[in-house]
């Protein structure tokens, strides 16, 4: 099982000043070596493959001196990136997707670079991250550090005005389903709610999610007012703070949220994710809604897998407009926040209704009863 583990850097002035030309090194060849396949396609219908790029970076290097001075395997693995690009695309084109062909990097567009061999121009050296052409860098190794697993690569990473380390770790499979089901819960991802659980809990939208919209708002109204002023570049930097302090918040927010529901059941049901049913809301702040549902199911699902609890997706068809208790389907739209059954006579607020359907969908058979859900005693 591979993990990712990040932890903050702490460069020396020049040291950072190195991070930044090694981005933009990386940029720039990225960029040239994506001009080269489309030039050779557009001009002789010839395809150029990875391992032409590569073996011709030598040649590139004695040229250009601002490559000499980037460790080698950094730039393979730019090339690498472009090659995995490549192949997204023609895999979306063959897949009859909307193909977005690989697009040229712009400046801040292009924010790390990775050492794709541990041990191979990173390493650790004194409790320091030691990188070749850069030296040993500061590095705040909470949680002991990622030394138990087998650390495969690093990835060094701008957050605005921050550094990170990423280390990509292959840690030992877990007791994977091990655990014997004996609880389960449906959750419902939604808008008003954030997360309706079947136990009948309701979380609502957190402080940060209702603030992150408008504070936002504010912010992004001067950055297109400044547009070509001196300031924009402050401006710039306003608003990405602001957007990393809510991903910050958010994950935080779903670390705790999952840690609770892995720690609680042994089966965990989620609704699908349905792109078309996102699309559908007129919330402003769907981009970071959905952002959110993404984040909570993917930090249930690794959670999951290490304490050997189930995830299961169902079907999302109807959760909302079913009754939990009779099946009857009762229309509403999505001003309508009650679920009133007029043939059971069923009251129940509208997501913890659907999270209930959604429990009642997993394959498992697990009800919820066995965990004595107060949210299901009464039907
Ligand atoms: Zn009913």
């Amino acid at each position: 099982m591979l993990r990712t583990f990040k932890f903050r850097l702490y460069p020396s002035k020049a040291q950072s000043i190195i991070f930044e030309q090694t981005l933009e090194t990386c940029r720039v060849l990225y960029n040239n070596a994506l001009e080269e396949r489309k030039n050779a396609w557009e001009n002789e219908r010839k395809s150029t493959s990875y391992r032409e790029q590569q073996n011709n970076l030598p040649k590139l290097k004695s040229n250009k001196s601002s490559l000499q001075s980037v460790h080698s395997q950094v730039l393979q693995d730019v090339l690498h990136r472009l090659d995995q690009a490549f192949h997204n695309f023609f895999r979306r084109v063959k897949a009859g997707e909307k193909p977005g062909y690989p697009r040229f990097k712009a400046v801040n567009r292009f924010d790390s670079f990775t050492y794709p061999q541990f041990g191979n121009g990173a390493k650790f050296r004194d409790r320091k991250l030691w990188l070749s052409k850069v030296g040993e860098v500061n590095i705040k190794l909470h949680r002991g550090g990622p030394f138990n697993g087998w650390i495969k690569n690093c990835t060094i990473r701008h957050d605005v005005d921050r550094w990170f380390v990423c280390f990509t770790v292959g840690l030992p499979d877990t007791k994977l389903g091990k655990r014997e089901i004996k609880t389960a819960v449906g959750v419902d991802l939604g808008v008003t709610n954030l997360v309706a659980l079947s136990t009948g809990e309701l979380i609502e939208n957190p402080r940060w999610l209702k603030h992150s919209e408008e504070r936002l708002a504010v912010a992004q109204r001067w950055l297109s007012c400044k547009k070509g002023s001196k300031n924009r570049e402050k401006q710039r930097l306003k608003v990405a703070r602001l957007h990393r302090k809510i991903r910050c918040q958010r994950a935080d927010f779903f670390h705790k949220l999952s840690r609770k529901l892995v720690d609680s059941y042994d089966l965990i049901v989620f609704e699908k994710l349905n792109i078309a049913k996102m699309i559908q809301n007129s919330y402003a702040a769907k981009c970071i809604v959905d952002a959110a549902w993404r984040q909570l199911v993917l930090f249930t699902q690794y959670k999951a897998e290490e304490a050997g609890a189930v995830v299961q997706f169902v079907d999302a068809a109807n959760t909302s407009q079913q009754c939990s208790s009779c099946s009857t389907l009762v229309p509403k739209d999505l001003s309508e926040r009650l679920h009133a059954c007029p043939a059971c006579g069923l009251v129940l607020n509208r997501d913890l209704n659907a999270a209930r359907n959604i429990l009642m969908r997993n394959t498992v058979g697990l009800t919820g009863r066995a965990c004595g859900s107060a949210a299901l005693a009464g039907c």
